[in-house]
């Protein structure tokens, strides 16, 4: 299928073929027919799959006949509900880039910056706007935008909107707009609250389906490497010396773990950004550009710092510490070896990740790699270690916490 077939007009399909777009996805493919239908949708597909153009276009086409209203009479009619400020902006440059050969406006609005410029691009009027929960019930509460004409409200990443609290939002969101709206549904996975949602407020969707199952494919190398908790900052180094090369994302799963590697790297010589939700909204966004733009070769991240992120170009994510949650573990590597080129995973696994490991493997259907040979190899019969403070009681404990995040009790990622 070609996306002439999609019935999209020509200034759409000319910025399409500029992205280098030659065909749709599948997602594109299956969702696009039903969302200019005017139906409700629930898609579930992960980022990658091309999902944001898969409601982006249709959305675009479908409001190509408002495009000439003048500035000041222009209404949001299209809302994208996204939980994180990062995604959000990823999905208005994409909005820019589809949209370039036609007088439709998209803005952005988020948390954690300044509400008076965002005020000021309002006030000059939109067509679509992105947003993030919180920022967009404030600014409505100031009565500052109307959500009066929205015709097609998307919630994208519903999954984790709802892992971050934002249900109640979502909720209220849901009934400022008007009653006859679209609704499209994005989620990587739809566990039973997503579900529940959608009962409650979308109206006989349609369902798509796009296989979630990018940890199989078979351009991504998996590999394991068994290493006692206390060494895996010295295999990381190891790896990155000599085995790990070009542009590189690791995870880790808490936020002082991220710092704490951060740092190690730099003190060796590494060029390391890094994001997680104690930083500011400049700060990770930032940090996210001098990765995207090759400025550093290595990005550190939490697991909800980096959902949803686009990042191209990948060449390998180390898996620096497992994630208890087996689908975590295909979110993670599923952003390398995208669009046909190749990408290794490497997972560092200590005594007390080894379950995780069992139900990974048998998420995915398949045995990772085991390399034995490496410096720090983990005593097959070794016991998880339990760490032991040297200082009696809480100081470590103490330590864990940053200041941001003792400050930002509510912000659990
Ligand atoms: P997404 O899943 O929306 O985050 O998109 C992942 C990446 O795929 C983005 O970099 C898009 O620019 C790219 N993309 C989206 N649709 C297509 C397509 N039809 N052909 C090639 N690349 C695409």
């Amino acid at each position: 299928m070609s996306f002439k077939d999609l019935q999209l007009n020509k200034p759409i399909l000319r910025a399409i073929a500029e992205a280098g777009y030659d065909n749709p996805t599948l997602v594109q493919e299956k969702t696009i027919p039903f969302v200019l239908d005017k139906r409700d949708v629930i898609v579930s597909a992960q980022t990658g799959t091309g999902k944001t153009a898969a409601f982006a276009l249709p959305i675009l086409q479908s409001l190509f006949d408002y495009q000439d209203a003048p500035k000041n009479g222009k209404k949001i009619k299209a809302l994208i509900v996204s939980p994180t400020r990062e995604l959000a902006v990823q999905i208005l440059e994409n909005f820019k880039t589809y949209s370039t050969y036609t007088n439709l406006r998209t803005a952005v609005v988020f948390g954690g910056t300044s509400i008076e410029p965002q005020k000021d691009i309002l006030n000059k009027g939109v067509d679509i706007l992105i947003a993030t929960p919180g920022r967009l019930l404030d600014l409505h509460k100031q009565d500052l935008l109307n959500l009066d004409y929205v015709e097609t409200l998307v919630l994208d990443e519903a999954d984790l909107m709802l892992d971050m609290g934002f249900i109640d939002d979502v909720k209220k969101i849901e009934r400022l707009c008007t009653k006859e709206k679209q609704i499209l549904l994005f989620s990587a996975t739809i566990p039973y609250k997503v579900e529940q949602l959608a009962n409650t407020i979308l109206n006989n969707p349609e369902r798509i389906e796009v296989a979630t199952n990018s940890s199989t494919s078979r351009n991504i190398n998996q590999v394991l490497y068994y290493v006692p908790k206390r060494n895996k900052i010295e295999l990381c180094l190891h790896l990155l010396r000599n085995t790990i090369k070009g542009s590189i994302l690791i995870f880790r799963r808490t936020k002082f773990g991220v710092d704490k590697l951060e740092q190690t790297l730099l003190k060796n010589g590494y060029k390391v950004e890094s994001i997680h939700g104690d930083k500011t909204q400049n700060l990770r966004q930032e940090a996210l550009n001098k990765f995207k733009n090759g400025y550093v070769n290595i990005l550190i991240a939490t697991d909800v710092a980096a959902r949803g992120i686009d990042i191209n170009e990948l060449d390998a994510v180390i898996n620096f510490d497992l994630p208890n949650v087996p689908e975590t573990y295909v979110h993670r590597i599923g952003r390398t070896a995208r669009a046909g080129k190749s990408g290794t995973a490497y997972s560092l696994c200590s005594a007390d990740e080894k379950t995780y490991i069992t139900n990974i493997q048998q998420l995915i259907q398949l045995q990772l790699d085991v390399i034995e040979d490496h410096p720090y190899p983990l005593d097959p019969k070794s016991k998880p270690e339990i760490h032991k403070s040297k200082t009696q009681g809480s100081k470590h404990k103490k330590g864990r916490k940053s200041e941001g995040s003792k400050k930002k009790k509510k912000r659990w990622y």
